[in-house]
């Protein structure tokens, strides 16, 4: 890009040239004075899914009743195979969206690690998001199995060659998070893959920080397996229903733990035994969640309208322009940079590292600008390329050069809340 400079009249001339500038007229603004950097945890309201669960509420549940299961009954794999198309990279019949992330992690990798005998070892990483190693660590004690922790640098995420020193033929599956949900570090997907693969197991991705925000090729990968959730880039609520995807040729291959009645063949003659329909609609367990996954229909829809290519470059832009800033104005106030500066090599959100992260996190939303705080010593800011200007990253970054200079946080307790 071009040289990036401090005066906010740059920020100003990029928002006057951003091609995706009027999205963010279709989000729901309640506070115009609010600069939301946490898109990456909980992202915006569009204002098109407020209308649309309202219509499924009032018009579709209210009206429809139980007939508008005719339609309904299609929705996982009409929302997945949507989500495939503009944003992972996956031909139709090979999405999902159902259940939640840890749930549809539980699924994938306990059926990878049985269509696998005679390997014993799971593969992650000790920089994991929790939920990732919790899950693979009760998969591999239920199934006897161990898991093969890498060690990884927090701030730069896992390499090829750390994932090509710790696979062997006793690999069973090797799952990892795209974009560290830390440092925003993001992994060789491609070369990754390929080196799980040639060891004979079998690749699960985590995608849960970059579905909407970065390109993902899974097909093109050869990628096996892939969950992630909507309520991040996606926008698609608060607890919206997850993704997964299973490559084609290796669905037939699997069996799904959690044997629920909406993966059984002729479901409704609610015969005597599990038998589980071919493809990708034997993944799905239960119930789905109808008002989460038109949630997850429109965000989609918004994000393709705006196109995954300008999506990223615009964040790769924002990002860089946040280090830029940070460079010049907080590290010499104590704070540093705990992302890869490589942009290629980074997802959409940016970590600062300074001791006194939680309570600079607090000072922040007094003064109007949400980011959050990340264990150890991180604060954590996320600007979503569909609703973040320039401007807004001049504006949060000179008030947290504001917030260290004065010791504003001096006045927030030192010991970090239940959630952060
Ligand atoms: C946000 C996130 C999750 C969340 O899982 P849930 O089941 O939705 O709570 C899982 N993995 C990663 C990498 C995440 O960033």
């Amino acid at each position: 890009m071009t040289t990036l400079r401090a005066d906010r009249s740059f920020a100003e001339e990029c928002d006057a040239t951003d091609p995706l500038a009027s999205f963010r007229e279709r989000f729901a603004r309640d506070d115009p004075s609010l600069i939301y950097l946490d898109g990456n945890s909980l992202g915006m309201l569009p204002l098109a899914t407020a209308e649309r669960i309202a219509d499924v509420v009032r018009r579709e549940w209210g009206a429809g009743l139980v007939r508008s299961w005719e339609h309904w009954i299609d929705l996982p794999r009409r929302a997945g195979d949507l989500l495939g198309r503009h944003l992972l990279g996956a031909a139709p019949g090979q999405v999902l969206v159902c259940d939640s992330t840890t749930v549809n992690l539980y699924k994938l990798a306990r059926a990878a690690l049985d269509a696998q005998p005679g390997r014993t070892v799971i593969v992650t990483d000790d920089d994991n998001f929790p939920t990732d190693r919790y899950v693979l660590a009760g998969v591999a004690a239920e199934r006897g199995a161990s898991l093969r922790l890498l060690r990884t640098d927090i701030d730069t995420g896992v390499t090829p060659d750390a994932v090509a020193g710790a696979v062997d033929g006793a690999t069973a599956l090797v799952s990892l998070s795209h974009v560290a949900y830390r440092s925003g570090a993001l992994a060789d997907m491609a070369q990754i893959t390929g080196i799980v693969r040639d060891a004979g197991a079998l690749m699960l991705w985590d995608l849960c920080h970059s579905a909407g925000s970065v390109p993902v090729e899974l097909d093109a990968c050869g990628a096996d397996l892939a969950v992630g959730c909507t309520y991040k880039y996606l926008n698609a609520g608060p607890g919206a229903p997850a993704f997964l995807y299973v490559a084609a040729a290796l669905q037939d291959a699997l069996r799904q733990p959690v044997q629920g009645w909406f993966g059984q063949r002729e479901q409704f003659l609610m015969g005597p035994e599990y038998d589980p329909v071919p493809g990708i609609g034997r993944f799905l367990t239960g119930t789905p969640d109808v008002v989460g996954t038109a949630a997850v229909e429109e965000g989609t829809r918004l994000l393709a309208e705006a196109g995954i290519g300008p999506l990223r470059d615009k964040g790769t832009r924002l990002t860089s322009y946040l280090i830029t800033l940070a460079d010049a104005w907080l590290a010499p106030l104590g704070c540093a940079i705990a992302s890869p500066r490589d942009a290629a090599r980074r997802g959409s959100h940016v970590c600062l590292r300074h001791p006194e992260a939680w309570r600079i996190g607090r000072a922040l939303i007094r003064s109007r600008v949400i980011g959050d705080y990340r264990t150890p010593d991180r604060l954590r800011l996320g600007p979503t390329p569909i609703t973040t200007r320039f401007t807004d990253i001049w504006d949060a970054l000179d008030a947290t050069r504001r917030v260290i200079e004065d010791r504003a946080y001096e006045e927030f307790p030192l010991e970090p809340a239940r959630v952060t």
